[in-house]
């Protein structure tokens, strides 16, 4: 253990290092608290011997100065002192010390010392790695948890917490929130012509495809299951969303990937359903939901490839 050694007394420091070096500790020694200061920053050591009594600054100054900036890395500070009452026991811990040697200093109780110190840093060392890594595996689930096995863009799950959350805004806000379902056309043919694994690619493809479409930080797209997808656009209009969703067939269409069994296009298209509406307490987010699924399925019965949009807003009774 890299020991800063502090005490005015240069007699009492010799000695006291004599015995640390004897013991295979590094020693860097400080005359006073101002030089103890700066060599705890740049040195780095792993543990502090502070004498007390000392002339401009004391030892329960230097301790309260040291523990001002604590790092995640705690710093192991014992007191030396001639006095050690019990008001300056919980003097010294009050200060941010945590423990004390009696002076004059003698090697067998600092060497005991050292080595209960040496105990709780390696034990608060693993500590630490151990939550840094339970910090690192928690970062995964949440990714894991919150994005689609196949496509790796947000899942079903992600998707409806956006759904609420938006919702719960545009209430407040007063803003429209729109929503594009999305559906390959012809799939279940192009799995049975190029196999289900060919069928996985081409899901990943168009995932990446749709990601790569939209523009704005806040629109969300997530695998809706199997091979529809959706697009949440919070503060857009049913105009804005039919631009968005163009956008999105033609990146789809741009993967030009083969698909000759389609009646649509001899490559990969899919067909779309827009809705959007101001957030109301007479209307639901599913009700949002359905209205772009009956949009998405007239754009199935117009013959596939295209956008279709339903408006959707509060019923006004005459
Ligand atoms: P339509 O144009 O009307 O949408 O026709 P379609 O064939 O796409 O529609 P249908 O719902 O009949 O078929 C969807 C197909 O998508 C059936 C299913 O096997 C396939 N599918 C769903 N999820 C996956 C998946 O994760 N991987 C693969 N390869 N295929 C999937
Ligand atoms: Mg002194
Ligand atoms: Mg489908
Ligand atoms: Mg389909």
């Amino acid at each position: 253990m890299k020991v800063l050694l502090v005490d005015d007394s240069k007699v009492a420091r010799e000695l006291t290092a004599w015995y640390l070096t004897e013991m295979g500790h590094p020693v860097v020694q400080a005359p006073d608290g101002k030089t103890a200061l700066a060599l705890y920053r740049s040195e780095n050591p792993d543990i502090v011997l502070l004498d007390v009594e000392m002339p401009e600054m004391n030892g329960y100054a230097v301790a309260r100065e040291m523990r001002k900036n604590a790092e995640e890395r705690w710093v192991p500070i014992i007191f030396l002192s001639g006095r050690v009452g019990d008001d300056d026991v919980a003097l010294g811990i009050e200060a941010g010390g945590d423990d004390y040697i009696a002076k004059p200093v003698g090697p067998v109780v600092l060497k005991a010392k050292l080595n209960a110190m040496r105990r709780i840093t390696e034990m608060q060392s693993r500590l630490l790695e151990m939550s840094r890594q339970l910090q690192q595996v928690n970062r995964e689930l949440v990714t894991l948890s919150s994005s689609d096995g196949l496509t790796g863009i947000a899942n079903r799950r992600t998707f409806d917490r956006s759904l609420e959350l938006e919702w719960q805004r545009g209430l407040r806000s007063a803003k429209p929130l729109a929503l594009v379902i999305s559906d390959v056309d012809f799939f279940k043919r192009y799995n049975d012509t190029y196999g289900h694994h060919e069928g996985d690619a081409c899901l990943r493809a168009v995932a990446g495809a749709l990601a790569g479409a939209v523009s704005r930080p806040a629109d969300v797209v997530a695998r809706f299951g199997g091979e529809e997808f959706v697009v949440l656009l919070p503060e857009t209009d049913i105009d804005g969303a039919v631009v968005v969703a163009e956008q999105l067939a033609e990146a789809v269409r741009a993967l030009r990937l083969r698909h000759e069994k389609s009646d649509a296009a001899p490559h990969v298209t899919m067909s779309f359903g827009v809705a959007s509406c101001v957030p109301a307490h007479a209307l639901t987010s599913d009700r949002l939901v359905e209205t772009a699924d009956q949009a998405l399925y007239e754009a199935k019965s117009a013959g596939r490839d295209r956008v279709r949009a339903r408006p959707l807003a509060v019923e006004t009774s005459a």
